[in-house]
């Protein structure tokens, strides 16, 4: 579904020095995976994230998403492909000024549906997060979770291939932080979801992902199913 090769990225800090993020990243993501991208904070785990839709601009390398090199693609064609990849971030990102359901129609009314499917559609996904009563509500009188459910929600709008989560779960307590885990296996399996996840977490490996990978220095240092790096011999 996913392959990263060769990925670089490298920032120029205000002081003229150069900060290699990601050096040589090579990675693979089968369709239907649940991938965690784990490592310390500085790591790069979120500029690799923000690379796999072109958040974050890479230096070099390839990322072909569904057969497609999304680093080729600018304009109108990089719209539509990340319309294909729904993202979802610690901090919710959410639109104070528009009621859930409004936060949820926004990717649709941003790719041009009519009035009736946008409708539909919110109406569809936020049964499946299970947020139906919050329609109408702001997102100022919505807990943490609840929050995290319409970022959910809007993310799946547009019926992508791939959800991005980028540390999803830090800001939510561990009560919330399971619910969240298990809407995210619950989307992976009903929508045949490809999902991949960054944390500084071992307890969200362990709980969603059936693949992972370690990141230091901007650097994939190990790769591998879960089970082999928390069953031992
Ligand atoms: P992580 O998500 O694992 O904490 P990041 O991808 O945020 O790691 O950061 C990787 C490295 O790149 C760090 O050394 C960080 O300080 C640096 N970095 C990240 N964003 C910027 C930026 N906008 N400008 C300069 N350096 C940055
Ligand atoms: P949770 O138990 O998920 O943490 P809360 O205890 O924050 O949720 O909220 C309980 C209920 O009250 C939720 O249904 C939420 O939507 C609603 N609620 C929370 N804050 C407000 C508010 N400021 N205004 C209106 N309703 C609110």
């Amino acid at each position: 579904m996913i392959t990263v090769q060769q990925l670089s990225k490298s920032y120029s800090t205000t002081k003229g020095a150069t900060i290699q993020a990601l050096d040589g990243i090579d990675l693979h993501i089968d369709r239907g995976d649940i991938f965690g991208i784990i490592g310390f904070s500085g790591a790069g785990k979120s500029t690799l994230i923000r690379c796999l839709n072109r958040l974050e601009e890479p230096d070099t390398g390839s990322i072909i998403v569904g057969g497609q090199d999304i680093m080729l693609l600018k304009g109108k064609e990089l719209r539509q492909a990340r319309q294909k990849i729904g993202m979802i971030f610690q901090q919710f990102n959410l639109l104070d000024s528009r009621t859930v359901f409004g936060n949820v129609a926004f990717p649709l009314e941003v790719a041009g549906k009519s009035k009736a499917e946008i409708r539909d559609r919110v109406t569809d996904i936020l049964e499946l997060v299970q947020l139906s009563d919050k329609a109408g509500m702001y997102p100022s009188q919505l807990s943490g979770g609840q929050k995290q459910r319409v970022g959910i929600a809007r993310a799946l709008a547009n019926d992508p291939d791939v959800l991005l989560s980028d540390e999803a779960t830090s800001a939510l307590d561990p009560e919330t932080t399971h619910s969240i885990l298990e809407l995210m296996k619950d989307i992976n399996r009903k929508l045949k979801l490809t999902i991949v996840l960054i944390t500084h977490e071992l307890d969200v490996l362990q709980h969603i992902c059936n693949r992972m990978a370690v990141i230091e220095g901007g650097r994939i240092v190990e790769t591998g199913t879960v089970d082999k790096f928390f069953i031992q011999p």
